[in-house]
């Protein structure tokens, strides 16, 4: 105890706190974004954090992870809470050794039980699996993603309110409006869509660069505030039709999509369970 108020000393009148330590963050994915936005998250005072990640710590991730030789073999999830007690003692920080589907309606009330979902795997169905229980619970939720090899990446934050745009419609708006540059895969997790390491190569700083955005953004969201924009691209190298320079940032705002199959019918329900009888 005698050491705490020195532990936050540096943050105070830069963030409240106080208020972090009674937030709940949920974080699926704590591969080499992940494990960053976890850490950034605890190092700002976060109290209480839940970790997701099925996978193993394996040579070829260490040059990019948090974590180092040091935690070999051990989970990602497990791994990054020892690394978190060592930063933010005071954190409650539970591990989940496991895949998110395989949760069950466990997810649900993980979910429920946060206050903002960090979601930091680059497999499209575990996001979109998060989009649907995040948006029935409403639970702000933020997604990202690094462009193949490192040149970029882009931040997606879903506040979840009645006015907001849920992750379908984002993705949904950015396939219609981006190069196919970005249609390139993905590289946040290090995982495949098929579940197999996904060899893609990038610099660990490059995706840590996108995942501070993330923690940075998630961040605002837990603490009451709006995010910039629904979605913020950020290029660490010029990308023809998306980024003219290196170190270019776009900020694109988002309308919900009427016709969107995950929050079209629950924005309808919700204005009718609003309507007086
Ligand atoms: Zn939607």
């Amino acid at each position: 105890m005698t050491s705490t108020g020195g532990r936050w000393a540096r943050l105070e009148g830069a963030v409240d706190v106080e208020a972090l330590r009674e937030r709940h963050v949920l974080v699926v994915g704590v591969g080499s974004g992940g494990s960053t936005v976890a850490l950034e998250l605890a190092k700002a005072g976060v109290g209480r954090l839940t970790l997701v990640d099925p996978d193993h710590l394996e040579e070829a991730n260490v040059v990019r992870h948090e974590c180092d030789d040091r935690s070999l073999g051990r989970n990602k999830a497990e791994a990054v809470r020892e690394l978190i007690r060592h930063r933010n003692p005071e954190a409650r920080v539970e591990a989940i050794p496991l895949d998110v589907f395989a949760l069950g309606e466990g997810l649900t009330d993980l979910v429920a039980g946060a206050d903002l979902v960090a979601a930091c795997t680059d497999v499209e169905p575990p996001k979109h699996l998060l989009n649907r229980t995040a948006l029935a619970a409403g639970v702000p939720a933020v997604y990202a993603g690094v462009y193949a090899r490192g040149v970029g990446g882009e931040v997606i934050a879903c506040a979840a309110g009645p006015a907001d745009p849920c992750y379908a419609c984002v993705v949904s708006a950015l396939k219609d409006s981006t190069s196919p540059a970005v249609e390139e895969d993905l590289d946040y997790g290090a995982i495949g869509p098929d579940g197999t390491i996904h060899r893609a190569p990038g610099l660990g700083l490059d995706v840590r660069l996108v995942a501070l955005l993330h923690a940075k953004i998630g961040l605002s969201l837990l603490l009451g505030g709006e995010a910039p924009a629904t979605v913020l691209l950020f290029g660490t190298a010029a990308v023809p039709g998306l980024f003219p320079r290196p170190f270019a940032s776009a900020l694109v705002s988002v309308a919900p999509r009427e016709d969107c199959l995950v929050c079209g019918p629950i924005r309808a329900d919700l204005m009718s369970a609003e309507t007086p009888r």
